[in-house]
């Protein structure tokens, strides 16, 4: 990979060596080789081209908050922050990748738009919302979706719809095919009663401060629901409520939570990850399915 060749590109700012603490939201500490935000679509192209023209190894990055960097990521990590544009017409949203979630979701409400409320608290951004088919309170991404703009395998724009998109539980379409990159999402809303809207936000953001551990670094749910269960019961259960492996610990609050609670590494969290599957296929013989995605890097 060539420093030079990357700056020449002129397609946004462009970082080497970045340390990683502040690009996910557990603050694991580690490096990428390169980070880089794009500054626009047709930059996004752009350097794309010049990736797979060198064969180089590249990931898209949201807020990474649902992310493990297990180790140094030798390549390039491309951020879309700065693709975020919102139209609004009528009751529908058209609106970048790269826009936060909950601001989406403050925004729309305070418009009298119905739909989003479930999503304020969600850290992640509109693309890795997508990516995750986000949810809450028995409403998720695939709610509200009516197409999402792609660059496919080729670079091309192709539009995706529902039928396209295989939504299922925090899972959809992007994760089968990795080259695939949310550019831009239409969303349908409803016109509703603003208050009622922004009644239901204030609640929805009290339950979370009331269980969830948002006092200390966390990626939010580490394991999916098995069907009509809790993983959080099923750990909680398992007898590992509160048990830290160094600086990583299962939140006291909210068993399907690990926290950063003292300058925790990515294997603290990993090894605890591990434990919490074995515990609970030991004492319910199921098999927890992790939500958090882990990304393994290199250790010198
Ligand atoms: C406090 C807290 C609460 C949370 N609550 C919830 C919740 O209620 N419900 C819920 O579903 N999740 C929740 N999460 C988890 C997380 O916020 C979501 O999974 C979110 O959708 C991740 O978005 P992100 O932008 O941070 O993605 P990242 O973590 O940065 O990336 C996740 C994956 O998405 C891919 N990706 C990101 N952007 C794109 C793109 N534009 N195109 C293609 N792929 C892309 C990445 O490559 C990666 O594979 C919570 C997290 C925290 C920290």
């Amino acid at each position: 990979m060539n420093k030079e060749d990357i700056i020449n590109l002129n397609v946004g700012e462009v970082l080497f060596d970045v340390d990683l603490t502040k690009y996910n939201t557990y603050r694991i500490s580690s490096l990428a080789s390169v980070l880089v935000e794009v500054d626009s679509v047709s930059s996004l192209i752009k350097l794309l081209v010049y990736i797979k023209s060198n064969n180089l190894k590249y990931m898209i990055l949201g807020t990474g908050s649902n992310i493990i960097f297990d180790g140094n990521y030798e390549g390039i990590i491309i951020r879309l922050s700065k693709l975020n544009n919102v139209e609004i017409t009528n009751s529908d949203v058209i609106v970048e990748a790269g826009y936060n979630l909950t601001k989406l979701a403050n925004l729309t409400a305070n418009l009298g738009l119905e739909g989003l409320e479930w999503a304020v608290g969600i850290p992640g951004t509109v693309g890795g919302a997508i990516y995750m088919n986000a949810g809450a309170y028995k409403k998720a991404m695939n709610d509200n979706v009516f197409y999402v703009e792609i660059l496919n395998e080729n670079l091309e724009i192709k539009r995706l719809y529902l039928k396209d998109l295989e939504f299922g539980y925090r899972s959809s379409v992007l994760q089968k095919y990795k080259n695939y990159t949310v550019i831009r999402v239409a969303l349908s809303l409803k016109f509703g009663n603003k208050e009622e809207l922004l009644q239901i936000i204030d609640d929805r953001r009290k339950r979370r401060i009331e269980t969830q551990p948002l006092d200390f670094p966390n990626a939010g749910s580490v394991f999916r629901n098995p069907s009509d269960l809790f993983a959080w019961k099923l750990i909680e259960e398992a007898g590992l409520k509160g048990y830290a492996i160094n600086g990583a610990k299962i939140s006291d609050k909210h068993s399907n939570f690990i926290v950063n609670h003292n300058n925790a590494n990515a294997k603290d969290i990993i090894e605890l990850i591990n434990l919490a599957k074995e515990s609970v296929k030991k004492k319910f013989d199921i098999d927890l399915v992790l939500e958090q995605e882990i990304i393994r890097g290199t250790y010198e």
